[in-house]
């Protein structure tokens, strides 16, 4: 039996992956943005950054396409995406938004309680101004306030381990989680970047048929996305290691970190018929 072409979409991290981690800038990875674009593959930014933070990307990167923020938290999907009203979703400023994640008023007093009974153990970003973020992260301030813009999320600092372990079994008591990502630990609900790809896939689905889903990232927080795809590609840290934790079948390493190996990896994916690397 024959099957048909099946529609080819690519998920992409941000951070480390399609962007360099020091600087942010995707301009090694151009020539492969430009094959994906001729060749009308779907290119969806699957990220733990807010939407404040994707829009002024998407818009440098002309990119039109569904994306997904704050870890899972939400899938946007552009009006005019799909050929149906897209189930259980709310319509906000353009867009079709699936919230997955716990709104950020629920995080943020859930935060204040815990904060009431050990003060000044843990500060999340809504207790933080603008600059201290910057300062904090080495953001630029304008960079601080998009970030500070949470929906599903709330990064957290902790003092001491004590307070984190009983904050992380609060949450869990709630049916939330504490996930730890380099310094700061992040609040969020029972949602991760692979509930929002699957959701996100079942809507291309049912648009335009069977799909194959390129998936790249480079972190812990990527794994659920890459165990999502049906070609799971992990991206190098800068120094060329390998985040540990992660064995799938079929598992694709890229040859260098950041934008330089996110275009090799999708050059080697989609053909040497699409490198004309002009
Ligand atoms: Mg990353």
């Amino acid at each position: 039996m024959r099957t048909a072409a099946k529609t080819l979409l690519v998920f992409t991290d941000l951070d480390g992956t399609l962007l360099d981690a020091v600087t942010y800038s995707f301009d090694e990875a151009r020539p492969a943005l430009r094959a994906l674009e001729k060749r009308r593959i779907p290119l969806i930014i699957c990220s733990s950054k807010t939407r404040a933070e994707i829009e002024p990307l998407r818009r440098s990167l002309r990119n039109r396409h569904p994306f997904i923020s704050e870890n899972g938290g939400a899938v946007y999907v552009p009006h005019g995406t799909f050929s149906f009203d897209i189930p259980h979703a709310v319509d906000r400023e353009g867009y079709e938004v699936l919230e997955l994640g716990v709104p950020y008023a629920a995080l943020r007093a859930f935060l204040s309680e815990f904060q009431a009974e050990r003060p000044d153990r843990v500060r999340g970003f809504g207790d933080m101004s603008d600059e201290e973020v910057a300062r904090l992260c080495g953001f630029s301030v304008e960079r601080a306030r998009l970030a500070r813009q949470r929906e599903f999320d709330e990064p957290i600092l902790a003092d001491d381990d004590a307070a984190l372990s009983l904050l992380k079994q609060k949450a869990e008591a709630s049916g939330w989680r504490i996930v730890s990502g380099g310094r700061f630990h992040h609040l969020l609900g029972p949602h991760d970047k692979g509930l929002a790809v699957r959701r996100l896939k079942e809507m291309f689905v049912r648009d335009q048929g069977p799909v194959r889903v390129i998936g790249l990232g480079d972190g812990p927080n990527d794994f659920p996305l890459l165990r999502e795809s049906d070609i799971p590609v992990l991206l190098p840290a800068p120094d060329g290691a390998f985040e540990p934790g992660i064995d799938l079948p079929g598992l694709i390493l890229a040859p260098g970190p950041g934008p330089a190996g996110w275009r090799e990896a999708v050059f080697h994916l989609i053909g040497p018929e699409a490198s004309g690397r002009d």
